[in-house]
């Protein structure tokens, strides 16, 4: 017999309230934080990826990791010993407005287990089935949809970027319906389920629940759950407690906001059932990565007209989101002064932290006041100016060498790579990127600091290597197709993001032309 080496402590169902109700149908669930369900069976489990961080993390070996109780317990199809499997209820504001309940209509949780670290994660099968959330869906992912998750969660870790992982991808045997572009074309596709881990899959929407229905004594309960649990370091619940607590949360959502903001990231659903208690990047869906800077881009399809979780909003969405939270614990907190005193300062310290931000990626050191915020300023005018890549704008300006002496054509040769259409620079556009560089290069030359430090500081900050819309698609293209080598090989480049990688120079390259319009590659629907 194989020994699991899992030791459960599941934390959330034991010390919550459950649902009363067993069967497993849709509906209303009051007074309750889950509903005990059991993943849906199916046909023929095929592993296609495993994390090998996310493997480790949870102590397991590479042969648990492809023997059989590893598929038939990571596809839905058996409990082990000490699991228990359930879904949760939350609510939460879809594109500002209170959608009522939503909950976990395809995500199952399995337990609670201890990683190395000690720390307690939660495994959570996404795409298990239907569940007393599912609503009108069928609970079920597909193949698309659970290569991106898998992708972003660990490529987000790679990146330093707070986020829930992704331990598997298995595809389920299953044929799943689904209308992709939303045009009455239905076709089948293949049925996937991604385990997810995270330390908490509690979101904004788990107390807006409570708070939406007056459930005062459960939201009580969630609140202090969550404070003991995964803010020990708070001490026992107590009114300053829930005062440090949201403040706690303000902070580490403006940080990872910030993350975002560094790399380019676009969540593309920033609802607050979207949205972690814990600061983590949570439930990829239509995200996508800035690849011309374009501070109004989406990548969701649904989004297009309003562009609310566009690129630049994303600071406002996560302060409006604060509010909606703060909105929902004040019945408990009481003292609702502290709470809006924190969400007032989010958008300053939002300012302060990006400000230090975009420093840090132009390499500057120490402060300059007034001269360093205008040249952050014109550089949002610069990277409009023609088409530039974001990613290989930033990674490049780290080879400028302020004890050069450059002309007008070699600096733009340096930048070259950036644009997208390089025949455009010319003229005003040329002469303002020009005057741009001399302001930079100067600013540089004044500071003290050893260029090769200068270098290194920048290229840990500055990402060569980020998972690009259209290698995402055309690796779920090949794995569409039975070929699942691309998926592998996009998880192993995301490991270095901040590394060189010339066997994988190709994977920095700018968007090729093909995938500007093509689906998936720039725009993608919710179809998921
Ligand atoms: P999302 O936009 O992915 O955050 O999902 C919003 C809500 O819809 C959540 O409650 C999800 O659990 C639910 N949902 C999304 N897709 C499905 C599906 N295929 N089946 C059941 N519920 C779903
Ligand atoms: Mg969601």
């Amino acid at each position: 017999m194989t020994k699991i080496p899992f030791r459960f402590n599941n934390r959330f169902f034991n010390e919550l309230p459950a649902d009363t109700e067993t069967a497993n149908f849709p509906r209303q669930v009051y007074n309750a934080c889950y509903s005990s369900v059991l993943p849906t069976q199916v046909r023929k489990p095929e592993i296609l990826c495993v994390s090998d961080e996310v493997k480790d993390l949870l102590r397991l070996s590479s042969e648990d990791c492809q023997s059989e109780w590893f598929k038939t317990v990571f596809s839905g199809n058996k409990l082990l010993d000490g699991m228990q499997s359930y879904a949760m209820c939350y609510g939460g504001h879809q594109f500002g407005h209170w959608a009522g309940q939503l909950g976990d209509g395809r995500a199952i949780n399995l337990g609670e287990v201890i990683d190395c670290n000690g720390n307690n994660q939660t495994l959570q099968l996404k795409g298990a089935g239907l569940t007393p959330y599912s609503r009108t869906a069928d609970g079920l992912a597909v193949l698309r949809s659970s290569v991106r998750e898998f992708l972003c969660s660990e490529a987000m870790h790679h990146l330093g970027i707070p986020t829930t992982r992704a331990l598997s991808l298995i595809l389920t045997g299953e044929s799943v319906l689904r209308d992709m572009f939303y045009d009455g074309r239905a076709e089948l596709e293949p049925g996937a389920v991604v385990c997810r881990v995270s330390p908490s899959f509690i979101r904004f929407g788990s107390f807006q629940i409570f708070a939406a229905r007056n459930e005062k004594k459960i939201l009580q309960q969630l609140i202090d759950f969550t404070i003991r649990n995964d803010f020990p370091h708070l001490g026992n619940p107590c009114v300053e407690v829930y005062e440090e607590w949201f403040e706690e949360v303000c902070q580490s959502t403006l940080e990872l906001i910030v993350h975002w903001m560094r790399v380019g990231f676009v969540h593309g659903v920033m609802n607050t059932d979207n949205m972690s208690i814990l600061g983590l990047t949570i439930d990829y869906g239509p995200y996508g990565w800035l690849e011309g800077y374009e501070p109004n881009w989406t990548p969701n399809t649904t989004d297009s007209q309003g562009r609310r979780y566009c690129f630049s909003n994303q600071p406002q969405v996560a302060q409006w989101n604060l509010y909606q939270l703060a909105n929902a614990i004040a019945p408990i907190v009481k003292r609702t002064e502290f709470l809006e005193g924190s969400l007032k300062s989010f958008y300053d310290l939002y300012k302060q932290h990006s400000q230090k931000m975009y420093s840090k990626k132009l390499g500057l050191k120490g402060h300059n006041g007034d001269r360093d915020q205008k040249l952050i300023a014109d550089l949002f005018t610069l990277l409009q100016l023609t088409e530039t890549d974001m990613t290989i704008f930033f990674r490049l300006l780290s080879q400028f060498n302020p004890e050069s002496c450059y002309s007008d054509e070699e600096l733009i040769s340096v930048i070259n790579k950036a644009f997208y259409k390089p025949e455009e620079v010319k003229g005003k556009v040329k002469s303002k990127i020009i005057h741009w560089f001399r302001d930079y290069l100067n600013r540089l030359s004044q500071q003290d600091c050893v260029n090769e430090d200068r270098i290194s500081d920048m290229n840990r900050y500055n990402p060569k290597y980020i998972l690009r819309n259209y290698l995402v698609q055309k690796a779920i293209d090949k794995a569409s197709i039975g070929d699942f080598s691309e998926v592998a090989r996009l998880l192993d480049v995301m490991r270095k993001p901040y590394d060189e990688q010339p066997e994988y120079d190709d994977y920095s390259a700018k968007r090729p032309e093909w995938a500007r319009h093509k689906a998936g590659c720039s725009m993608l629907s919710c179809s998921s």
